[in-house]
């Protein structure tokens, strides 16, 4: 049987569920750098990308994404390692590859997302683009995907190169974007965010919306902003997985007020990106967002920095799911206080609320 493919699950209205969070995982895990964020752990321990791809498939996922994500040229150039480049590239693709044959069902996804380099008035930096957009859609080409995601773009103009090389690839585009903290519009534009949105699916994303920087609570509005303008359900949303609020709705700038010792911190007094751990959100905050999400007509969904694999069970449940992982997902029945198994001593069942 043939794998359905992207815009044909969407367009019959059926949610598909992408899992990033890759980079801030392997720094928990202590296989990345946080500051220059480079995935040299593609090269250094392939198996570790592959086993948390894994993961992330038998919770649920439907995209299995190459972990290239700040894996480009300017990335590479800025840790001195340009040569691996290539190498890092293809061996990416080739861990999605790898998992996707265990998952024949899944969709496999080529990464490509924001340089860092782009202003407005430097033609050369966007030359530079060029090249860096160019070279990666080339060996995810070569590689073969289902989609490409295109991620974390804040400017505009940089989204209207990713899209013109991106759809070289000849596959479904996904582009997600991020707005900052205080505005409802790109950084290089005044245009409310939804008609740029809007545009940059004219040039020929087949999927937008918003990845990253905002958690599940204060993206889902902007999200549902975007849906009352653009009603086929190729609406992507994939937030970070940490607790934003009204008054801290971004990530990149958390301030932690119960935090003991501010400035033991890299950046003194900010969270972001190595102290956000106690603004984790749960995984039933993830299960609410997809509902949400979903129902507002957002049919891409997913995970982006803090992302786990519980979070994304959580969110296949939610949409009614069974997943793999499923198998393991909570059942306090057996509890010993809070469960309700007849064998269950009531020595303990009538100590709960002291539990
Ligand atoms: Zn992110």
């Amino acid at each position: 049987m043939t794998k359905r493919g992207l815009l044909e699950r969407i367009d019959a209205g059926e949610a598909v569920i992408h899992a990033s969070g890759y980079l801030f995982e392997m720094e928990r895990r202590g296989y990345l750098q946080a500051g220059g964020f480079v995935p040299e752990v593609v090269l250094e321990h392939p198996e570790v990308v592959e086993q948390l791809t894994r993961e992330f498939a038998r919770c649920g996922a439907d995209v299995l994404l190459a972990f290239t994500y700040y894996g480009h040229r300017e990335k590479m150039r800025l840790i001195g390692k340009e040569d691996l480049l290539e190498p890092l590239n293809r061996e990416a693709l080739n861990i999605a590859h790898k998992v996707g044959k265990e998952f024949p069902d899944k969709l496999i996804a080529g990464n490509i997302c924001n340089t860092n380099i782009y202003h407005p008035d430097d033609k050369d930096s966007q030359k530079q683009i060029h090249q860096i957009f160019e070279e990666q859609i080339g060996w995810i080409a070569e590689a073969g995907v289902d989609l490409v995601v295109g991620e974390t773009f804040d400017s505009i103009s940089e989204v209207e190169i990713a899209v013109k090389i991106a759809k070289e690839a000849g596959v479904p585009l996904v582009i997600g974007t991020v707005l900052h903290r205080t505005a409802k519009h790109f950084r290089d534009s005044e245009n409310y965010f939804v008609d740029d949105l809007k545009r940059v699916k004219d040039l020929g994303a087949d999927i937008v919306g918003l990845n990253c920087h905002f958690g599940p609570q204060t993206m889902l509005p902007l999200l549902k902003e975007v849906t009352t303008h653009i009603t086929d359900g190729r609406v992507a949303g994939f937030p970070v997985a940490y607790r934003t609020t009204p008054t801290q709705p971004s990530f990149g700038n958390m301030r932690d007020r119960e935090l003991c010792c501010p400035e033991r911190l890299p950046v003194e007094g900010i969270s972001f990106p190595v102290a956000l751990d106690p603004f984790t959100v749960t995984r039933y905050e993830m299960a609410e967002f997809a509902e949400e999400a979903v129902k507002a007509g957002a049919l891409y969904i997913g995970t982006c920095c803090g992302g786990a694999p519980h979070h994304v069970r959580a969110m296949a449940e939610s949409l009614g799911r069974t997943t793999e992982a499923s198998k393991y997902s909570p059942d306090m029945s057996k509890h010993a206080f809070y469960g309700d198994d007849e064998s269950l001593k009531d020595y303990n069942k009538n100590f709960a609320e002291n539990f």
